[in-house]
């Protein structure tokens, strides 16, 4: 099949991706226009710039939550869903070359955003570009639409769907190929309650994984340390402290890790008579369906639902367990949330919600997938069938909207991680694939 991609565009991409690597655009503190801090601002305004530079037309939202590029002709909108924000370098000793300066070595390109999500976005503008450069024209305007907070609170698509029209259709450039039809919906909430003169309990770092420490202090010690030994589970004493072990892996993939807040939890149940540890001990233990809290919830197009007890802290003072939900498609979100307030009810744990994005589901023999799969296939001569993901991308916030790529499943997924790293042999795939499929559903006939 003839490639629109040339050597050229594959160089122009790789350093335009250098110029927005280059602006650390992490959260911070709002200044005037830069709701989420003015380096955020800085890399949308210099992604508006590349697209300007490369002929699109381009608009900043006066007040700095998003942005957009636009090109073609045509009454419908053909979306591409991109971020400019990052999450932070984490434990810079642990990188190899400078987070927000994109390095080039060994036929890959490093630093943070190569994979999440500004190399995706600039494999998507040039395979675009490489379809103008080849005089195709389109029968629907091409809009890149910029958000500024996918890695916290989406903040700006909310934004965006006040002040702009939806799409047509389109896709993020977000996560996996081949293509990802369904996304779960994702509800995370807090329980909280009364806490405890007895002991102190404090474990899982954020919502999104499951907790691989959960942390005991108390008097009764060597009985919460003999009864976690006759469980079985890995823990260590240290300090008058104890540290239970647990598995930690992505909250959509909860079943597949170990939660250590309710191992701790089950061990205490036989030390303790408190509401929240029976919740914890007692009726989720290793369950992380949720079967056993709010029954069962499954279905044929996205599989069952998964249910972290994320974050656990009990102190002097209050409860506070932060839960994260990942709801099969077919199911509403008050489903869920009329099951487990009631169960959180019998604990003396009231209900707080926290964050909620409805699901998305496009079917597998629409126009918008089948086109998107056979372009995949017809460039990679990969035949494997479109997927469901717990994961969340911006394309949930769109109808018609779906997942495509930009990894592979030989990708290396480093997202999030010190050494974010690309393929560069990788990232021009990702440009033919882009540029196929864009020519099939927005090419001119
Ligand atoms: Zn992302």
């Amino acid at each position: 099949m003839k490639s629109f991609i040339t050597e050229l565009h594959k160089e122009a991409a790789i350093n335009d991706l250098r110029r927005i690597v280059g602006v650390p655009s992490y959260l911070q503190k709002a200044v005037e226009r830069a709701p989420f801090g003015q380096d955020v601002l800085d890399s949308l305004v210099e992604c508006l710039a590349i697209f300007k530079e490369q002929g699109f037309s381009t608009y900043l939202d006066p007040e700095g939550y998003y942005g957009y590029a636009e090109v073609g002709q045509g009454t419908e909108i053909f979306g591409v869903l991109c971020h400019m924000d990052v999450v932070p370098a984490g434990d810079e000793s642990l990188w190899e070359t400078p987070a927000f300066e994109a390095t080039v070595k060994d036929g890959a390109i490093i630093g943070r955003g190569v994979q999440d999500d500004k190399g995706p976005t600039m494999a998507a503008l040039y395979a675009v570009k490489a379809l103008m450069d080849a005089g195709v024209e389109f029968d629907k305007k091409i809009r890149f639409i910029f958000g500024t907070d996918e890695e916290n609170l989406w903040r700006c698509m909310e934004q965006y769907h006040k002040k702009e029209k939806g799409i047509d259709m389109g896709i993020a450039p977000d996560a996996q190929f081949p293509v990802i039809y369904a996304e779960k919906g994702l509800l995370q909430v807090y329980l909280t309650g009364t806490g405890s003169d007895e002991f102190s309990f404090s474990g899982g770092a954020a919502l999104n994984v499951v907790a691989d420490t959960a942390v005991y202090s108390g008097d009764r010690l060597p009985e919460v340390s003999r009864e976690l030994s006759r469980l079985g589970y890995d823990f260590e004493e240290k300090n008058d402290k104890l540290y239970v072990k647990g598995k930690s892996i992505h909250s959509k993939d909860a079943p597949q890790g170990i939660n250590a807040n309710t191992r701790l939890a089950e061990a205490m149940t036989a030390v303790y008579d408190h509401k929240a540890i029976d919740f914890l001990g007692r009726v989720i233990k290793s369950d992380a369906n949720g079967k056993s809290v709010i029954g069962e919830f499954k279905d044929e197009a996205s599989g069952a639902l998964t249910f972290n007890a994320a974050t656990v802290e009990i102190n002097k003072n209050e409860t506070r367990i932060g839960i994260d939900i990942r709801i099969p498609v077919t199911f509403k979100k008050i489903d869920v949330e009329e099951k487990l307030k009631e169960a959180g009810e019998i604990y003396g744990l009231v209900y707080e919600e926290h964050d909620y994005l409805d699901s998305l589901y496009v079917p597998v023999e629409s126009e918008l997938v089948t086109t998107l799969l056979a372009a995949y296939r017809d460039v990679t001569g990969d035949m494997r069938e479109p997927q469901i993901s717990g994961g969340a991308t911006f394309a949930r916030t769109m109808a018609n909207c779906v997942a495509f790529g930009a990894m592979f499943d030989t990708t290396k997924d480093t997202m999030h991680q010190p050494n974010e790293i690309w393929q560069l042999a990788e990232m021009g795939k990702t440009m033919e694939i882009y540029a196929e499929a864009i020519y099939r559903l927005c090419g001119k006939k």
